[in-house]
């Protein structure tokens, strides 16, 4: 038997894409850790119809007392206690035994006990319930054992390990129920026996063909949801490098624009600093663009630690730089210092004391203004040309004109 056994599988994906072999006797196991995920998946799963599959054949089972009361009365009694005293609360702890058992261990496959004890307890009844009614029970006995490995063997979808197990189990029930009621002749015996292997034969392969069907599509499912976790995640990433630029990892024009668009509030009542790298073209000219751009990232790393955390710094384009100043002090937009935000910012580029090719250091011009974005960007455009005017590294702050929504 060993020899026949298949090596464990992995999630590999050519497991999942290649065509299954439909009605394989050995359905083979996955690694471990895989296998522990399938169990528990597959107990999830069949959590939502094993109970009321348990229960309707329960109450078939226990409806059967009207065969009883019509084929053999003498034993209505004995049905009673057996069907509605014995087997109805075993089932119902062994239903409840079950819930517990998975809740503390989701993995288990504790199933295939609680199937065959319950298959074997059935069969017990029925034979305890021929031998008092021989003559009158004869057929119906062997009628029931069929039931029961169909019921057991097929309905309650047992994996091909599961299946093998409560087959072994019912044929021997079976056989010692056979024994114990001793009645026919051994030729019948051994033919009801046989049938009841032969039906629990057809219920194994059924189950390898099943289990192998449930494993491939816990495969699939999983691959599908891994999928779309990497697929989020890289939407995820396009949406935040987006609004990010890439050199200085300070927002770029679009981040700028959205951060402003989702807080007008903030915008609106506070300042904005336009911030431009005074001679940078010649920096780049002389020293080269990766020293433009180790530049680019220095200076926006002066602008960060120079401004407050509710402030907003992005790089606009180039060598411009914005920064959108929140107006925290209060709601009056004429309290926020905007020129000691933009002199704070001047200085601590200078301090972060880049050669120039000029002889001295890399220095910026701001232009800056107050209140409402959109009004506030342009006027701050404006007084950035006014700064390189004035001879650059240097603050000119402008009043913006009153936008549209304040001047109404
Ligand atoms: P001004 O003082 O008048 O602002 O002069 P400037 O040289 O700084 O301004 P100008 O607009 O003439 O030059 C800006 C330069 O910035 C030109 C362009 O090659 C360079 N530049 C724009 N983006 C990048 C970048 O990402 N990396 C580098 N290294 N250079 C850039
Ligand atoms: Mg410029
Ligand atoms: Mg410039």
């Amino acid at each position: 038997m060993s020899g026949l056994r298949k090596p464990p599988r992995t999630a590999d994906t050519s497991t999942v894409s290649r065509p299954r072999r439909a009605g394989s006797l050995l359905s083979r196991p996955f690694e471990a850790p895989l296998e522990r995920e399938f169990q528990v998946a597959r107990n999830a799963s069949r959590s939502r119809w094993f109970v009321p599959t348990a229960l309707l054949g329960l109450v078939f089972f226990d409806f059967y007392v009207l065969l009883d009361l019509v084929l053999a009365p003498q034993v209505l009694e004995l049905s009673l206690w057996l069907r509605l005293g014995l087997v109805t609360p075993l089932t119902l702890a062994g239903l409840g035994l079950r819930r517990w058992w998975i809740a503390a261990r989701p993995g288990s496959r504790i199933d295939v006990p609680l199937v065959a004890g319950a298959a074997s307890l059935v069969v017990g009844t029925l034979a305890v319930l021929q031998r008092s009614a021989p003559e009158a029970l004869g057929g119906a006995y062997f009628a029931g054992a069929l039931v029961v490995v169909v019921f057991f063997g097929t309905l309650l979808r047992n994996d091909v390990r599961g299946a093998a197990g409560v087959l072994v189990t019912m044929v021997a029930a079976f056989g010692c129920g056979q024994w114990y009621v001793g009645s026919d002749p051994v030729a019948i015996q051994t033919t009801a026996l046989l049938a009841v292997a032969v039906s629990g034969l057809f219920g194994l392969v059924l189950a390898g063909t099943l289990e192998e069907s449930e494993r491939a599509r816990f495969l699939a499912e999983r691959r599908e949801r891994r999928l779309a976790a990497e697929r989020e995640e890289l939407i995820a990433a396009l949406a935040r490098a987006a609004v990010r630029d890439e050199l200085t990892g300070l927002l770029n024009r679009r981040g700028l624009l959205e951060h402003v668009a989702a807080h007008p509030r903030s915008a609106g009542r506070g300042g904005v600093l336009l911030v431009d790298v005074d001679h940078f073209k010649e920096l780049n000219d002389r020293f080269g663009h990766l020293e433009g751009d180790r530049c680019l990232t220095l200076v926006a790393d002066a602008l960060a630690s120079a401004c407050r955390p509710t402030d907003v710094v992005a790089r606009f384009g180039g060598e411009e730089f914005v920064v959108v100043l929140d107006g925290a002090v209060g709601d009056d937009p004429e309290e926020v210092d905007v020129h000691v935000a933009a002199e704070r910012v001047r200085t601590a580029v200078r301090e972060r004391r880049l050669p120039h090719p000029r002889g001295g250091v890399v220095t910026v011009s701001v232009g800056a203004a107050r209140g409402d974005w959109a009004a506030a960007l342009a006027a701050a455009d404006e007084a950035v040309y006014a700064a390189k005017t004035a001879g650059r590294d240097t603050v000119v702050v402008v009043p913006a004109a009153p936008s549209a929504a304040a001047a109404s």
